[in-house]
């Protein structure tokens, strides 16, 4: 927190200095961890001599921030992760589209605003892990069967306020329609071993410890326990592998409706679809690279490959509503 409001200080700063922006910069509003973002920068500053300034925050404030900077805002960039906080960005009108064949070309359509206002950069699975103590993998199926009796009492979630649990949702709504989905949702309310997770990696420290046996979380937050424990009695599955496939989510990122610098915005936006920043960008936070050309790293590609679910991403963003009056109704909290 202090390195963010010391990078905020220095940042309001030297914009307040800076009259006339420069055509050789872009501005970067970032809701990924300054870490995770800052080699990716540092890679293409030093590709192009382009400088790259950025600050980070939460997603929701750092749109609130583009609203009421309007014409004025110094950002060209946002960076943030889910389909549907990038939906929400485009549906607040901060964000304007970018018609680019590079990004066409290296990114499937599924991971990609359909009027081209964001695009996917990095690819998470939202998959089933299980004890490797108490579970075989052949008890695992489908996240709807995480409904079924024999769970009771087994099964670990997150919060439903956390977006990548209602954008979870809101494709299953998409599948099998509300009253389905509402079942299913019930069901899984009904097999809580506790009271849910503030956070996916506390969830998967509760299967490892034996507070549950199942629970769904995001790939990523597995790799960072991994590789500070690698006795994790825990492993991910590969949900409806005969049906639609895993669920799948992103970081990504859109030019802002008033970038300053938007041409700018855009040719950085494009070598972040490439094979060089793609490798920095997915590997830093153990992601699959969303340019299916791209490998994944070593230890992302250990936990083996899998089908994932072709649905359009922004239906995170289109069905959130109503994916969050549904979780309400079925009792997740
Ligand atoms: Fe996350």
């Amino acid at each position: 927190m202090k390195a963010r409001n010391t990078l905020l200080a220095a940042f309001t700063l030297s914009t307040l200095a800076t009259a006339v922006q420069a055509a050789d910069e872009v501005v970067v509003y970032s809701a990924r961890i300054d870490e995770l973002i800052k080699p990716v920068f540092d890679a293409y500053t030093e590709k192009t001599g382009v400088k790259v300034k950025f600050i980070t925050d939460k997603e929701a404030p750092l749109i609130a921030r583009l609203k009421a900077e309007g014409a004025n805002t110094p950002a060209d960039l946002l960076i943030t992760v889910d389909a549907g906080n990038l939906w929400q960005a485009e549906q607040e009108g901060v964000l304007q589209p970018t018609k680019s064949d590079i990004i066409d070309a290296n990114i499937p359509a599924q991971y990609r605003s359909s009027t081209d206002s964001w695009t996917g950069l990095s690819l998470r699975a939202r998959t089933i892990f299980y004890s490797t103590e108490r579970v075989k993998p052949e008890e695992l199926s489908t996240y709807e069967a995480l409904a079924d009796k024999n769970w009771e009492g087994r099964l670990c979630l997150r919060t439903s306020k956390k977006v990548y649990n209602q954008s979870l949702t809101a494709t299953l709504i998409e599948a099998h329609g509300a009253e389905k989905t509402e079942e299913i949702v019930k069901g899984w309310v009904d097999n809580l071993a506790t009271d849910v997770f503030a956070d996916d990696t506390a969830l998967l420290q509760a299967i490892d410890a034996g507070q549950c046996d199942v629970g769904i979380t995001n790939t990523y937050y597995y790799g960072r326990l991994h590789k500070q424990n690698p006795d994790l009695k825990v492993k991910p599955f590969w949900p409806n592998q005969a049906d639609r496939g895993v669920h799948v989510n992103l970081a990504g990122a859109g030019v802002t409706k008033h970038a300053p610098h938007a041409e700018q915005a855009r040719k950085l936006l494009e070598w972040m679809t490439t094979p060089d920043a793609q490798s920095i960008f997915a590997g830093v936070n153990q992601e699959y690279p969303a340019n299916p050309a791209v490998q994944p790293s070593a230890e992302v590609a250990s936990w083996g490959t899998f089908k994932a679910d072709t649905v359009a991403t922004e239906v995170a963003g289109k069905r959130q509503a109503e994916a969050t009056m549904l979780m309400d109704r079925a009792g997740w909290q």
